[in-house]
């Protein structure tokens, strides 16, 4: 433990972030790098707990009272050895990561928690800053071969992962670019692009082969991988989105999210404009869903000029504190406000879409809401419409963010016929492995729609699992286990 009574005279900073005015102008990250004294002083509030909760909050089990202290006495690249150690791009969960480890940090119980996901960031920053990150290649070969079809946090982790092991990895991608839903669903104000470009270029040189626009199971038979490969991980992500089935839903106007996101990111990347490209200027925006994505939709709404922008959310507001029955360590369910949000929306809570109403070009033109409560219908918890609520909102752009509903099927998992829980996820045995010998999974695939630190936590677990498999042992670590088991 570095400063001993860091917790008690230093309290939390916020990350600073570059002023809404500058960020609503570019694309850039709207994170500004933080080092230096305070960021040294946010470490030292770390107590170094006897039982570090924070280890089990972090779905990595990241080593979090360790690199704290060793930022706090200024030594940056063992705190990065300690870091990429159960960690393999903590520059993704720095930047993405909703820091679960914060809700149960020890002194969140009376005081703000310690800015762990901060620390992480800066660690990264600085490492690569100073050259400290090179590939590291593997001694030996093992003349192993392993396919991983999908190239989102979950693949990219279990191919660095084996690689170093010394197989001889090759990772399959269907859209142009490797990073899942980092690349084309994360704007390129969160994270920008050139930290994947960047560790690819790292993979590339541990051995890693990326293969890009390859379909599986529909430009390339998953079975002719099954063949080819000692063993295969399917990391393919839940793309499968959900719908809002209501009136007025065929009207011209209305999108997923991840066919508006994808889009903005792929200009983002200098890519050519298509003559259908989705652009929210001066248009009166709806976003439906109040989560993650729908925060992505705002921000890159608001930087393409929207005239307004309004976020729909079913549930009720959040309260400011946690409440009595969402004690610490959960993840504390409060009100959030994202980087987008201080970017300038209209939050509706507690509202639901009765329809979309068209103008006489068949284009969305308002959306009628109504209020709704949870009440007990038939002895379940429903939502109820309260009578007289109905309000209008305008609308010329409805973007629906109502997360997925889990992984495709259709292709490859048909191809594979591999089974599926009640959820439709992909069931992994405690080895990662399907019901199919030799096919392992892992990342939303498994969990279905989650977080970039599961993705990560999994495609290493999986790693370990496909190494003992191949080798009958494995040195490589672990420390999640499939929901399943
Ligand atoms: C808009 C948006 C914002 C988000 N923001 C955050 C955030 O801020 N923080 C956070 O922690 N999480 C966030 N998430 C969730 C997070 O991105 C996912 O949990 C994570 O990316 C899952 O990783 P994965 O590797 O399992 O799958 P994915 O990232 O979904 O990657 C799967 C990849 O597999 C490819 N693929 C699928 N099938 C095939 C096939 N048959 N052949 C070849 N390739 C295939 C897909 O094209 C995709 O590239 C967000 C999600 C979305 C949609
Ligand atoms: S990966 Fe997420 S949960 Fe783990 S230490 Fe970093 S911010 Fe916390």
């Amino acid at each position: 433990m570095g400063k001993v009574t860091g917790f008690m005279e230093i309290g939390r900073a916020k990350q600073p972030y570059r002023p809404v005015e500058d960020r609503l102008q570019d694309w850039r990250q709207v994170m500004d790098p933080w080092g230096g004294e305070e960021l040294n002083q946010q470490a030292s509030r770390c107590m170094d707990c006897g039982i570090p909760f924070c280890h089990q909050g972090c779905p990595l089990g990241n080593l979090i009272p360790d690199w704290n202290d060793l930022v706090y006495r200024e030594q940056w690249e063992e705190a990065i050895e300690r870091l990429h150690a159960t960690n393999n791009f903590p520059e993704f969960t720095g930047s993405l990561c909703p820091a679960p480890c914060e809700g149960a940090c020890v002194l969140g119980i009376n005081d703000d928690p310690v800015n762990i996901k901060a620390v992480e960031l800066s660690i990264i920053g600085r490492a690569w800053e100073e050259g400290w990150i090179q590939p590291e290649i593997a001694d030996s070969k093992s003349n192993k071969t392993v396919a991983i079809v999908g190239s989102g946090p979950a693949g990219m982790a279990a191919a660095q992962q084996l690689a170093r092991a010394g197989h001889s990895v090759t990772l399959y991608e269907r859209d142009d670019r490797i990073g899942g839903l980092l690349r084309y669903g994360i704007p390129e104000f969160k994270m920008e692009k050139r930290m994947i470009d960047r560790r690819m270029h790292q993979m590339e040189a541990e051995g890693v082969t990326f293969v890009t626009n390859a379909n599986i199971g529909t430009d390339i038979e998953i079975e002719s991988l099954q063949q080819e490969f000692d063993a295969v991980i399917l990391t393919g992500g839940a793309c499968e989105r959900r719908d809002l089935p209501a009136e007025g839903r065929e009207l011209s106007g209305i999108y997923q999210a991840m066919e508006y996101l994808p889009m903005q990111n792929h200009l983002c990347e200098g890519d050519d404009k298509p003559s259908d490209f989705i652009d929210a200027k001066d248009k009166h925006v709806v976003i439906i869903g109040g989560g993650d994505t729908g925060a992505d939709c705002l921000g890159t709404a608001n930087r393409q000029g929207a005239a307004s922008v309004h976020q729909l959310e079913i549930m009720p507001q959040a309260p400011e504190l946690r409440a009595e029955s969402n004690p610490w360590p959960e993840w504390p369910r409060i009100y959030r406000t994202a980087s987008a949000h201080e970017e300038g929306v209209e939050r509706l809570y507690s509202v639901s879409t009765k329809r979309f109403i068209g103008n006489e070009q068949n284009n969305v033109k308002a959306l009628e809401l109504v209020t709704v409560e949870m009440k007990e219908v038939d002895g379940r918890m429903q939502f109820a419409e309260v009578e007289g609520s109905k309000i209008e909102v305008p609308c010329d752009l409805a973007l629906l963010a109502m997360g997925f509903t889990g992984p495709e099927k259709p292709g490859m998992l048909e191809q594979l016929d591999v089974a599926l829980d009640v959820r439709g996820n992909v069931i992994a045995d405690k080895n990662w492995m399907t019901n199919v010998e030799g096919v392992f999974v892992a990342g939303d695939m498994q969990r279905g729609q989650s977080l970039i630190v599961w993705a990560i936590a999994e495609g290493r677990a999986a790693a370990k699992c496909v190494d003992e498999f191949l080798m009958g042992s494995s040195d490589l670590p672990a420390v999640v286990k499939p929901i399943s088991c």
